[in-house]
Order: C-alpha cells, then sequence, then structure tokens
C-alpha cells in the first residue's frame, strides 16, 4: 500500500508543474491541432519535415517539457511579459515572449538556410509561445506576476489565478477543440490575417478586466460560465493566427 502511495505521489508531483505553466497540456494542443487542420497541403507537408517525426500536438508542448532540464533554464523567461495595468507595452531587448516570438519568427522566414535542428526548435517555441501570448495572464499584470500571487479557490478547491486559467478552466468546463471551432462563423478575418504580435498581445490583454472580475475570492460556476467564451476564443483565434503565420514562413 505504502508502495501504491509512493507511486501515486511521484505520478501526482510529476503532473503537476505542467499545471503551473502557460496554458496547460490541453490547451496547447487544442490550438496546434487547429492550426495544423488550417495549414495549406505543401506547409503541412515543411511543418511535418521540420518536426522531425513529432506531431504537432507533442511539439507544443516541448517548452513545458524542458522545464525540468537546466540545459533550457535560458527559456523561462520566454514564455510572458508582464506590463502594469494602465500602462503600455514598451519594445526594449530582454528575454520575452514578444522579443523571442520576433526572433524565430525572423529565424524562420530563412528556414531554408538554416540546419534542421535550429529550424526545429524554432519551429517549437512558435507554436508554443502564439498559444502563451493567448492566455491573457501569460501578458498579465507585473503586480501580481500574471495572476500567480492571487490565491483563489475553484469549486471549494486551493488554486491561483494564473493555475486556473492555464488549465483548470479548460477541465472544469470541458472545453473541446469542436467548441472552439463553433466560434469559427464569428472570427474576425481581418484580425487572424494580420501577423502583429503587438495587436495580439493588446488583444489578449483586453480580457483581463473579465480576469479579474471578482469580489471575493471564492470562484465556482458563475465565474466559470462568464469566462469559458473568452477561453473558446482565445485558443481558435490563437489557432488560425499560427496557421496563418505558418501559412505565411513556408508558404513561400
Ligand atoms: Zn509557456
Amino acid at each position: 500500500m505504502k508502495k501504491i502511495s509512493c507511486i501515486l505521489l511521484t505520478l501526482i508531483s510529476l503532473y503537476l508543474p505542467l499545471n503551473t505553466f502557460a496554458w496547460g497540456a490541453e490547451g496547447h494542443k487544442m490550438i496546434a491541432a487547429i492550426a495544423y487542420q488550417f495549414l495549406d497541403k505543401s506547409v503541412k507537408d515543411s511543418v511535418d519535415q521540420y518536426l522531425l517525426g513529432t506531431s504537432i500536438e507533442e511539439a507544443s508542448v516541448w517548452m513545458d517539457v524542458v522545464r525540468s532540464d537546466h540545459n533550457f533554464d535560458y527559456l523561462k523567461p520566454m514564455h510572458y511579459v508582464n506590463v502594469e495595468k494602465g500602462e503600455e507595452y514598451k519594445q526594449a531587448t530582454g528575454d520575452n515572449i514578444i522579443n523571442e516570438l520576433n526572433e524565430v519568427v525572423k529565424q524562420l522566414h530563412d528556414y531554408k538556410h538554416r540546419t534542421n535542428e535550429v529550424a526545429n526548435t524554432d519551429l517549437k517555441i512558435l507554436i508554443h509561445l502564439v498559444g502563451d501570448l493567448h492566455q491573457p495572464l501569460h501578458v498579465g499584470y507585473v503586480t501580481d506576476k500574471g495572476g500567480n500571487k492571487i490565491q483563489v479557490t475553484f469549486f471549494e478547491r486551493g488554486t491561483n489565478l494564473h493555475k486556473l486559467w492555464d488549465s483548470e478552466l479548460i477541465e472544469r468546463g470541458r472545453i473541446t477543440k469542436a467548441d472552439c471551432l463553433k466560434l469559427m462563423s464569428k472570427y474576425s478575418k481581418s484580425e487572424i490575417e494580420e501577423n502583429d504580435l503587438l495587436k495580439w498581445m493588446q488583444q489578449s490583454r483586453a480580457n483581463l478586466p473579465a480576469v479579474y472580475a471578482f469580489s471575493d475570492n471564492r470562484l465556482g460556476q458563475d465565474y466559470l460560465d462568464k469566462n469559458i467564451p473568452i477561453v473558446e476564443k482565445q485558443i481558435l483565434y490563437s489557432g488560425l493566427r499560427l496557421a496563418h503565420l505558418l501559412n505565411t514562413i513556408f508558404g513561400k
């Protein structure tokens, strides 16, 4: 019995860290699957080629999987950028999601002159970070570290606001890729087909008032119902924008 509890604890602790970063695995995999669905045929072939046998869903969580490997510590600041409430993001050098995305997009535009290994890493970073950019608390406020410092209960279980938005709304709301695709009729083509990272960030941040719309920290069904449409829209937009960006890069 003791052995079983031990194994269970190990499994739980292995699983927990994944939940604390970015959209959880579920969110990233849905975004990747939506993107793949909207890739041009030749672009799909190029993406498959540079993913070196990994599926796009697996590639989308690579940046979270390598968090436990110190060789990849340099990637840790790339998952987000926090900007104080009421302030605008100012372009500056430094490690953050915007600068890293700009860098990998630039490198991927020149993929024919890169090694397969470099293109592979850039592609995995791109697929992950376009997703993170659409999680409003990855472009949240400095003071509470993107909601990480806000303790809440969700259906009586203790968590923090950041984790709630990474994975718990998706899990509790049982959000599926099909749910997100149902919003297709309402999406704005011009918003999707504009490869503008700063606009994507602003739109993601525009959801922050809704994210923080609660008076006490006990959240439940009401909060879930109000925010499911935001999560679904962000996942859909992220997937479609990623597809458009990949079609632009590899469709040349
Ligand atoms: Zn991330």
